[in-house]
């Protein structure tokens, strides 16, 4: 395939002391060797692939020495692009990182769109779709565990088991074919139904599981949404700092300052937690009277997981109440607060309250039962499910969306087989499985979801 030469700044804006800026496509070197010098004088054109070099950007306008620089070279196509990649590292710092990128741009490359550099890695046949989807999973990932989600699908875990099953649809179909075009033979018939019947449920079998991992590979890649919820002072900012401030908070790429609704992550074992209004615990103390009674609702409502404070130094509350009203029938998890002062609160209320759910009790102030309420959570969120690293996990909306309506369609197929339909008529069904699971590993999916899929990419990966 014929593209240009594509450039972006390709480290995360002001992350490290080192930013690049990266180049991919036929003329990458060409346009690198106008504007880089080396020491010694040799041209990148005349060096080795996969080597590094040290040198000085030059203007060729001005003759000025724009800065100094490692430059990359990989030729394609054992590149990530499979096209001639330069990558000119300089050092951080947006002014600096902006102007190396202008001077590529005027001496001939265009500026990459989001995701295009791995469009092309894709379109060059280097990977497939779920794992150019992993790439972007990859940068967005919150926690070790997620990147490892991502990691193996950008591996083609999925796309391998996504393989295995199309392939035994095709057998299958392969099998209803012969059929069709030898009717006259009543054995061919009578196998067509059980081998049908054998790797359709199979199939069906296999998307099940997938699904199940669903809802898990989900949270990891965008984070439990956690709301603390309490009256005011019963300790939800100190609960909100101990998480905090015991875990690292991961820095979230989201640009919110302007929101009403500030989120924060952090990791508690391996779960990613996204603490929905942390602002709004820290600022007016009150969701509600922050936000409005609609919107908190709303909050509420989207919220997995609702850590419900309580003051342990005092009786229970008609608010307190209301409150476990409000959310019983969401997961949450009671904290006790103030253990350290003389208990007030009906404990064997608060149990009967919490219909089923964890309670903890805690004393934030001596900072104790923090780590009990990071285990409730990390239990909660893997419901005693053993923590298999070998798991495919699904994470990913558009997989999860594909794999529900195949279930549905296999199902049809597996139905109709059951029911006497004739075969020509659960092929349709048969195929169309086939169809939707090739649209997770981008076989079978048309021009513009791919485009509008990359774009949803950052700049320069
Ligand atoms: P919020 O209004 O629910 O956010 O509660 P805060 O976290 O702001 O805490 C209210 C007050 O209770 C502060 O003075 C805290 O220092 C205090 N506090 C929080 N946790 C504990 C605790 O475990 N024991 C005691 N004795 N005081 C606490
Ligand atoms: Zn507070």
């Amino acid at each position: 395939m014929d593209f240009d030469t594509i450039a972006a700044i390709s480290t995360p804006m002001g992350e490290g002391a080192i930013a690049i800026v990266r180049l991919s496509g036929d003329e990458a070197v060409r346009i690198s060797d106008k504007i880089y010098k080396s020491p010694n004088g040799k041209k990148l054109a005349d060096e080795k692939s996969h080597t590094i070099h040290y040198g000085h950007l030059i203007d060729p306008t001005t003759n000025e020495v724009v800065e100094e620089v490692m430059v990359s070279l990989m030729r394609g196509p054992k590149t990530f692009t499979r096209e001639d990649v330069v990558e000119i590292n300089c050092h951080g710092g947006i002014v600096s990182v902006n102007r190396v990128l202008q001077l590529v741009l005027r001496t001939g490359a265009r500026l990459a769109e989001p995701g295009e550099f791995t469009k092309r890695a894709f379109l060059n046949g280097r990977i497939d779709l779920s794992q150019a989807e992993a790439v972007m999973d990859l940068i967005r990932a919150k926690t070790d565990r997620a990147m490892n989600v991502a990691l193996g699908q950008m591996d083609g875990k999925l796309s391998k088991l996504i393989d295995q099953l199309r392939q035994a649809l095709i057998e299958t179909l392969a099998q209803v074919e012969v059929n069709i075009d030898y009717p006259e033979y009543d054995d061919v018939e009578e196998m067509t139904i059980p081998v049908l019947l054998e790797k359709c449920s199979w199939v069906r079998e296999e998307i099940k599981k997938l699904l199940q991992t669903s809802s898990q590979g989900k949270i990891l890649r965008e984070g439990l949404s956690t709301v603390i919820l309490g009256r005011p002072n019963v300790g939800k900012s100190s609960l909100l700092n101990s998480l905090v401030q015991e875990n690292k908070a991961i820095v979230t790429d989201i640009a919110g300052t302007t929101r009403d609704i500030i989120e924060e992550y952090v990791n508690v074992r391996g779960v990613p937690l996204r603490l929905v209004d942390t602002a709004g615990i820290r600022e007016t103390e009150d969701i509600v009277e922050r936000i409005g009674v609609e919107r908190s609702r709303q909050v509420l409502k989207e919220a997995d997981l609702i850590l419900l404070v309580l003051n342990a130094a005092e009786e229970l509350s008609i608010e307190d109440e209301r409150l476990f009203e409000t959310i019983q029938s969401m997961d949450f998890i009671v904290v006790v607060n103030k253990t350290d002062l003389p208990r007030k609160i009906d404990l064997q209320k608060v149990i009967e309250l919490a219909n089923g759910r964890k309670v903890v009790t805690t004393s934030l102030l001596k900072e104790e039962g923090v780590i009990e309420l990071e285990e409730a959570i990390a239990a909660l969120f893997f419901e005693g499910q053993i923590e298999s690293d070998d798991l495919t996990y699904v994470s990913n909306t558009r997989h999860i969306s594909l794999l529900h309506q195949a279930l549905d369609t296999i199902s049809d197929a597996i139905e109709g087989a059951e029911n006497g339909v004739p075969v020509d008529i659960v092929q349709i069904d048969v195929t169309r499985t086939w169809e939707l699971l090739g649209e997770i590993v981008g076989d079978t999916v048309q021009e513009s979801l791919i485009n509008q899929l990359f774009s949803q990419f950052c700049l320069g990966k």
